[in-house]
């Protein structure tokens, strides 16, 4: 017996259903981007896996653990993107974008994690990622703050707050990881085994644990804004100041430390309460050292991503739920082959006067009975309805489907217009 065939275990099909509020979404927030002078780039969605272990760090989880891994035809190690900054900065680079000029950029796609599966939580999930290069001031932080702000009004959301952090510049926080990791030490008993792991290793994402038990000696541990450089210190107040003439509220989160290697000075994140343990909805900040590691020449970097699947899940909290749009009318036809074509033809007719109809001719031949349930079952306002005689006539039938009124007859040359009435 032949195994049934499903999809990969935290990989989920999108169906129509549902493809059509993640529609709408994505084009408010294109919509927004647009406004504020952001262009698409569109990457592919397999890099080398080099690129990866390089920037996003050896020692992170993602790299570490999370990674979809696979030696191609010719041997060569790639890897499905886990993130799109990489590759977004590996393009740049490539074809010379970030040589005397400053960059804003998105893209947006799926992205790939070897993660345990749960609510908010896949193995396959969507990011929708912001990026402006060539910039270092904290206002370039700012507009992109603001521009997420924006994002979540336009889309109607409430539940959710917007954490801040300053991780200094890189040597600022390389002094500062020493500071911790004797901290830690003085205490190694009390860590548990992840802990004790990411001391040697990446010992800023101790704060970031989620472990009950830490939590005291999180909190007691030195802060890393009493160990910021006065660049950083300059940089932030500056940001913050910026934000609270903006009118953004925001959290100041000591313990923000984020995931990746590359990040510097700015870190953010917007969070909800309403989604359980997977509340981060969008997450980004300041990474000014990335480039330059690529071996390219020093190029400022600010930006986020938005992980889709939670704010899609959040929109439905928030009570701002998606319509589907409803199709404007259903074309029925008699059997006969003439009417088919005429049918065909008389929706070809439609479609180029009014180009907001949503019109569906039906297929697959069948009864007017049939035709109709089918008609009504789509949810169009209309049903046009075509037999011989109306094609004979150039005329054609229309009822509404969605009260009891009468079918008239309307000439082909009259029915755009009757439909452009009832249409938006
Ligand atoms: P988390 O702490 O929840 O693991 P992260 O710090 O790993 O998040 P980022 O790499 O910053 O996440 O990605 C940005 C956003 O992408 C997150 O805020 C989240 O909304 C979304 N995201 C990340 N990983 C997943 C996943 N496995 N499934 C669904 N969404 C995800
Ligand atoms: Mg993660």
């Amino acid at each position: 017996m032949s195994e049934k065939l499903q999809a990969i275990r935290g990989m989920r099909d999108i169906l129509p259903e549902e493809s059509v509020r993640w529609q709408c979404v994505e084009r408010k927030i294109i919509q927004v981007l647009d406004r504020y002078g952001y262009q698409e780039i569109r990457l592919p969605i397999l890099e080398k896996t080099e690129l990866f272990a390089r920037s996003i760090g050896e020692q992170t989880d993602i790299v570490a653990k999370e990674m979809y891994s696979f030696e191609d035809r010719n041997g060569d190690s790639l890897t499905l993107r886990p993130e799109g900054t990489a590759g977004c900065v590996r393009a740049g680079l490539e074809h010379g974008l970030f040589y005397n000029q400053t960059q804003r950029l998105w893209y947006m796609g799926p992205m790939f994690r070897h993660e345990r599966p749960q609510k908010g939580r896949q193995r396959q999930f969507h990011q929708i990622g912001v990026e402006a290069f060539g910039f270092d001031g904290p206002d370039i932080d700012a507009e992109l703050i603001i521009l997420s702000a924006r994002l979540w009004r336009e889309l109607g959301i409430k539940d959710i707050t917007l954490q801040l952090n300053s991780l200094g510049t890189l040597q600022a926080r390389s002094k500062y990881r020493e500071i911790l990791i004797d901290y830690f030490l003085k205490h190694e008993e009390q860590l548990d085994e992840d802990s004790r792991r990411r001391l040697q290793t990446n010992p800023l994402r101790i704060l970031d644990s989620k472990n009950p038990e830490l939590q005291g000696l999180i909190n007691s541990a030195p802060a890393i804004k009493d160990h910021l450089d006065t660049e950083s210190e300059e940089h932030f107040d500056q940001l913050l100041h910026m934000l609270n003439e903006a009118g953004i509220e925001y959290e100041i989160n000591p313990r923000l430390v984020r995931g990746l290697d590359y990040y510097g000075q700015t870190v953010f994140e917007w969070v909800t309460d309403q989604l359980g343990a997977q509340g981060a909805i969008c997450a980004g900040g300041r990474y000014n050292g990335l480039i330059e590691h690529f071996g390219g020449k020093s190029v400022p970097a600010f930006g986020f991503a938005l992980g889709m699947e939670r704010l899609m899940a959040l929109i439905k909290t928030n009570g701002n739920d998606i319509e589907r749009q409803p199709l404007h009318a259903y074309l029925i036809l008699s059997a006969e082959e003439e009417v088919i074509a005429a049918g065909l033809k008389l929706a070809e007719l439609l479609r180029d006067q009014l180009p907001h109809l949503r019109l569906t001719t039906h297929c697959g031949g069948g009864s007017f009975k049939s035709q109709f349930k089918r008609a009504d079952k789509s949810g169009a306002l209309f049903g046009l309805i075509l037999g011989s005689e109306e094609v004979e006539n150039q005329t054609v039938g229309l009822k509404s489907l969605r009260d009891k009124s009468e079918q008239e007859t309307i000439p082909w040359g009259n029915i755009g217009k009757i439909l452009a009435k009832n249409i938006q």
